[in-house]
């Protein structure tokens, strides 16, 4: 178990070392060079207009200076992600085409979870593949005929892997148990089964196989999988090769699993459905929007629109339509289509629209803004506010608003959905349509004036207050000022009380506050001693410095001034950044990896945010300028003890004797901060 540990921290290493973090970041975040090593974009992890977030490509880690975010090449695709540690070494591996060794995660829930995940993404690949085919059988005739209907080619319908659900609960069911378990099926989203004797004892038997099977066959990749190894065969309840304690548990389920009758049949929950695949931003299928074909009228076929539930690999609030495919081009045109149903969005991206993604007809989350806003802040938003979903709607808008988007608002012709649109008037007048989209703040307006006409102030008033929320939304106060400007001018408001009223309400929001982090405190001097201890680090990891070091004795090194003149004076205690140069200080010039010295996640960021601005360089005047800025610091510091000390009463003259001459000495040496070493200690 130990050499195993030994050997995937190696390749960690290895593949951290292989990866360049400007490349892999650069997938994610447009980057800009900033700096002789440093490149800079908008942060994915908070919203902002002006980049904040930098990465340093010697470095090789990333910090963002608004929302202080910082880390190594695996914290970014871990926390982009949303994945765990050992799926973003994973993914990193794919991305640099590095075949990967045996992975240990650092616990059994973790292995246990990843390993789910891996086996339900195969469940799913699978599952595509059957309704494909199905899709191409005799019994897939009407599924063909709805998609030529909606003006689907075959290029299109191959590309979107678009299928076909046949009308039986069991062929699909038949075609995967060959290859998986039945308890994993029964977490696949894909499948239904009668309510009533169905316990739970089926997901913790799963899961409990899961944990004994981690170890055999987690070094490949889910799809490289052989049938055999994904099938979890019913003997594995008396596994003998598992061991440890999944095992001891394993010894109550067994029981119940001497009564064969005690899991009801599953049977397919998609029958006689279109299926459209809905994948994950690397294009990995992860559920399925299934339409119906069956009559209306026919009671049993279920909704319209059937969707996957949430499972371990789908959940919808993360997920956004297309945009494995789309993203390439929303990053090229930096700018994104936002379609209602996928739908839509399949016919967009068929006219050549590229950039097009659908928010699946429920509001957007927070979480799928961000995912959007990676790729870009503009947006034109194809559905129409006042239909049915107008709620959803509103929501989407209103937090594409939250997230300080630049919204466009394209309304197409009352009655004409964007796929209609399309078939009917073709690619050019969508084209058009798109160049007259509206500023979503001139839609809202003109519609505000269409719901409340007339030139009285009585429906002005009704429009103010209707647009009010809105403006209320935009979290910076200038663009607010500006939009009650807009309003009050667009709306021919007069009166000078209610433009006072709207400039007020639009401008009152509750202000979020920016805080003043330790950070903040940290002055220029500590920085620059912060820079001179992590540069041991560097120079270790460079090799080239200690060559240069054997010609010369007296080579300059930043490392060992700051740590001599903060040793010997303990110059950092009281400091803000106290505790990180305590940090540095102790480990030398023994790590490699100097981000992961500080103790606490603030000092990290410290250290990062410091380390990302290491522009000039170091020379021994900047060095000893910053520990005399530090002595004149603690010489100011002491001297205002001092001073305090000198107010108590009944003070024994001794000791008032002994304060006045250390005051003197810390004046004097206040005004000659050279000679401050000797007398700022000299008590
Ligand atoms: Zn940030």
């Amino acid at each position: 178990m130990a050499s195993t540990l030994t050997s995937s921290d190696n390749f960690k290493e290895t593949l951290k070392q292989q990866a360049d973090i400007v490349r892999i970041v650069g997938d994610y975040v447009k980057l800009k060079k900033a700096g002789a090593q440093n490149f800079s974009g908008l942060c994915p992890f908070h919203a902002e207009k002006t980049p904040s977030f930098s990465v340093h490509a010697t470095r090789q880690f990333y910090h963002c200076f608004g929302c202080g975010e910082s880390g190594d090449v695996f914290a970014f695709i871990q926390k982009v992600e949303n994945i765990t540690f050992p799926e973003a070494v994973r993914l990193l591996a794919q991305k640099l085409g590095v075949p990967m060794p045996k992975v240990s995660f650092s616990s059994p829930a973790e292995a246990r979870d990843a390993q789910v995940r891996m086996a339900l993404l195969d469940v799913h690949v699978r599952a595509a593949a059957f309704f494909q085919e199905c899709l191409r059988r005799p019994e897939g005739a009407k599924a063909r005929e709805y998609l030529k209907g909606r003006g689907l080619d075959d290029e299109t319908i191959a590309r979107f892997r678009i299928g076909y659900a046949p009308d039986s609960g069991f062929l699909l069911r038949d075609a995967l148990r060959r290859e998986f378990d039945e308890e994993l099926l029964r977490e696949s989203g894909l499948f239904s089964w009668k309510e009533g004797d169905r316990s739970q004892v089926s997901g913790d038997r799963f899961q409990e196989k899961q944990v004994l099977r981690s170890a055999q066959d987690d070094s490949r990749q889910p799809s490289a999988l052989s049938s055999q190894q994904r099938k979890i065969p019913h003997s594995a309840r008396d596994d003998k090769k598992g061991g440890g304690s999944a095992r001891d548990d394993n010894s109550v389920e067994g029981a119940k699993s001497q009564e064969p009758k005690a899991a009801p049949a599953i049977y397919s929950k998609f029958r006689n459905r279109v299926m459209f695949p809905i994948c994950n931003e690397q294009g990995k299928v992860i559920a399925f929007t299934g339409r119906t074909l069956s009559a209306f009228t026919d009671e049993k076929a279920g909704p319209k629109y059937l969707n996957s539930p949430e499972t371990a690999i789908y959940s919808k609030s993360r997920v956004l339509f297309n945009l494995d495919n789309a993203k390439e081009a929303i990053r090229k045109y930096e700018y994104s289509i936002l379609v209602e149903g996928q739908m839509d969005c399949i016919s967009v991206y068929a006219a050549g629209f590229h950039n097009v993604i659908a928010s699946s007809g429920t509001a957007f989350t927070e979480l799928q803004a961000k995912l959007l806003g990676r790729f870009s802040k503009k947006v034109v938003v194809n559905f129409d506010p006042d239909t049915a979903g107008a709620r959803a709607t509103e929501r989407t808008l209103g937090l594409l608003v939250e997230e300080e988007f630049n919204i466009q608002v394209l309304t197409l012709e009352t009655g004409f959905d964007p796929d209609l649109f399309i078939r009917r008037k073709g690619k050019d007048a969508y084209v058009a349509a798109l160049k007259h989209s509206q500023k979503y703040f001139d839609y809202l307006i003109d519609r505000a004036r269409a719901m409340f006409p007339g030139r009285n102030s009585e429906s002005k008033v009704k429009a103010v207050n209707h647009l009010l929320p809105h403006i209320q939304r935009v979290p910076n106060r200038i663009v607010r000022d500006g939009l009650a400007l807009e309003i009050s001018q667009k709306l021919g408001i007069d009166s000078a009380v209610l433009r006072q009223e709207l400039k007020y309400a639009a401008t009152n929001r509750s202000a979020t506050q920016v805080k003043a982090s330790a950070e903040a405190q940290v002055t220029g001097a500590e920085r620059v001693l912060i820079r001179a201890l992590a540069s041991a680090t560097q120079m270790q990891a460079g090799g080239e410095r200690s060559s240069a070091r054997e010609g010369t004795d007296e080579e300059f090194d930043p490392a060992r001034q700051a740590q001599y003149a903060l040793q010997s004076e303990q110059l950092y205690e009281g400091l803000a950044s106290q505790s990180l140069m305590e940090a540095l200080l102790e480990a030398g010039t023994e790590t490699a990896d100097v981000l992961a010295l500080p103790k606490t996640e603030e000092d990290r960021r410290l250290l990062a945010s410091v380390l990302m601005n290491e522009e000039e360089d170091l020379t021994p005047e900047t060095v000893e300028g910053a520990v005399r800025a530090l002595r004149r610091i603690y010489l100011r510091r002491r001297l205002e003890e001092v001073q305090g000390a000198l107010q108590r009463p009944g003070l024994p003259l001794e000791e008032r004797q002994a304060l006045l001459q250390e005051k003197v000495r810390l004046k004097r040496a206040l005004m000659d901060p050279g000679l401050a070493e000797a007398a700022g200690r000299a008590s």
